[in-house]
Parts: structure tokens; C-alpha cells; sequence
């Protein structure tokens, strides 16, 4: 699933690579995972558009577009934009491809079809977005502010900070990563935290998501389409030695997601129960 990392560094390319072109072409290939929430052809109402910016909030990638419209990317799972000309194949499950006036394509795949793509006007009618919580890099998310807002909640913290209302952008993997730097169990009660631990839990979100947007920058390129997780630390390396203390990393499934972490470096919380 992309996270804010994935999706920053695609930021930072749409707006070197497509901002400032106009969308000369609009193909859908398929219509499913396609929202338009204006009037009109989506097709039509796109051709001609002109992009003005890129921007990211969470896990939601934004066009603005010339007119005052928006295309609303939301990746959900699988999603992934490709960026290319149009001889380059097409991943399958291809859905949209723009083209653009310069001749490359910016297309959307998503193998789990449960991404979604809108067009609108009204960022307050695109499922999900207002109810979201400030972005986890957002600077005005200072570290009062964190802790102000991690009160509202009850339940375990990997929960927590994985809740997009809470803070925008953190997913499965990048929590799994974060609680590790911190040295927090995922499974330990927010009330539970001292305020030193919160200030940690903080702390540690911002220099994962830093220090992987630092890499997946160098790393990713042109090839958008990739997500590139082979340098994380404990997420999906159960059984690999933990890069801190070389205890067995422990990896728990539970409701389809997967969570991997260091018992001797993130006591308490399991069975315990504390
Ligand atoms: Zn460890």
C-alpha cells in the first residue's frame, strides 16, 4: 500500500514532470475505479486541462487543474500512476491513461481495483478526505499538537497512528517502522504512554518518514510505478535478526494485516497485558 513516503517522492516528480503541461489526451480504459463528481464526460471535462500543481495530504495525491477542478488520486491498496511514453507496456489493470503535450502518459494501475480516482470541484465531496487528520510531515504538527490529538484516542497505538483522522499518511508498513525507532509495542495501550514515550512515538514518525522519503528519492526516479520497501528495517522481516539487538523480529497477522517487531525492543503490551 503506498504511504506518505511512496506518495511524497511521486509528488515531488509530478510537479517537476507533469505540472505546467496540459492534458492533451484522456483515455479510460475502464471505468470502475473512476469518480467523477462534476457534470459532464470525465473524459471531456479533462482534455484541454492545463496542471497547475501537485499536491499530497496523507495518502490522497492532488492535480489542481487550470479550471479550479481537481483530480483526486486515492491509491487505497494497489494503486500506482506510471509514468512513460506510450510505447512502454502497460501494467495490467490499467484504468486511466492521460497524455500529455509533451507525448508522455501518465497512467493509473491498480491490481486490487480498490483505488479510487476523482474529479471535482469540492475537495469536501471526495469520500474520506475531510475527515482527515493534518499530514504526519505537516509542520504545524508540532509535537503539543501530536500529543493534544493522540489523546482522543484509546486503543492500541499501532491503531492509532495508522488512523487517518489522527494523522494523515501512515499506513501498515511505515507504523510497523516507526513504533520499532521508537521502541514502543504496537500493541500497547495509548493511555498507557508516559509523555516521554509520546514525545519518542513523535520523534520517530518524523525521522522514518524523512528518512524515507531521503531514500526512496534517490531510489525511485523516473519509475514511479515501483515501491521500493527492501531498506526497511522490521516490516515483513519476521524471523530476520532485529538491526539493533539481533533478536528474532516477531511478525503477528491479525485482521489480514501484518505486523512485524522486536519483543526485546518493544516490550509489553501482548501478553502481559501491560
Ligand atoms: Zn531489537
Amino acid at each position: 500500500m503506498p504511504e506518505l513516503p511512496d506518495l511524497e517522492v511521486i509528488r515531488e516528480f509530478l510537479a517537476e514532470h507533469v505540472v505546467g503541461h496540459e492534458i492533451a489526451g484522456v483515455e479510460v480504459v475502464r471505468p470502475t475505479v473512476i469518480r467523477p463528481l462534476v457534470n459532464g464526460d470525465f473524459a471531456a471535462r479533462l482534455t484541454g486541462e492545463r496542471v497547475a500543481a501537485a499536491r499530497r495530504h496523507g495518502k490522497f495525491l492532488l492535480l489542481d487543474l487550470d479550471s479550479g477542478h481537481y483530480l483526486v488520486f486515492n491509491p487505497m491498496l494497489a494503486g500506482r500512476l506510471q509514468y512513460c511514453l506510450p510505447e512502454a507496456g502497460r501494467l495490467p489493470r490499467t484504468y486511466l491513461v492521460l497524455t500529455l503535450d509533451d507525448g508522455h502518459e501518465l497512467r493509473y494501475s491498480d491490481q486490487r481495483s480498490m483505488g479510487k480516482i476523482y474529479l471535482t470541484d469540492d475537495l469536501a465531496r471526495v469520500p474520506g478526505f475531510s475527515e482527515l487528520g493534518p499530514d504526519a510531515l505537516d509542520p504545524a504538527l508540532t509535537l503539543e499538537v501530536f500529543r493534544e490529538r493522540l489523546r482522543r484516542y484509546r486503543g492500541e497505538i499501532k491503531r492509532v497512528l495508522t488512523r487517518q483522522d489522527f494523522v494523515a499518511g501512515v499506513g501498515n508498513a511505515y507504523a510497523d517502522e516507526i513504533l520499532w525507532q521508537a521502541g514502543l509495542s504496537p500493541f500497547r495501550k495509548r493511555p498507557q504512554l508516559t509523555e516521554e514515550e509520546e514525545a519518542r512515538l513523535y520523534e520517530a514518525m518524523r525521522h522514518v518518514l524523512s528518512e524515507a522519503i531521503t531514500v526512496l528519492r534517490q531510489r525511485v526516479g523516473a519509475d514511479i510505478h515501483l515501491e521500493i520497501r527492501d531498506f526497511l528495517r522490521v516490516h515483513r522481516r519476521g524471523g530476520e535478526p532485529c538491526p539493533r539487538c539481533g533478536t528474532r523480529i516477531s511478525e503477528i497477522t491479525a485482521q489480514k494485516r501484518i505486523t512485524s517487531f522486536c519483543r526485546q525492543c518493544q516490550p509489553g503490551g501482548l501478553v502481559e497485558g501491560t
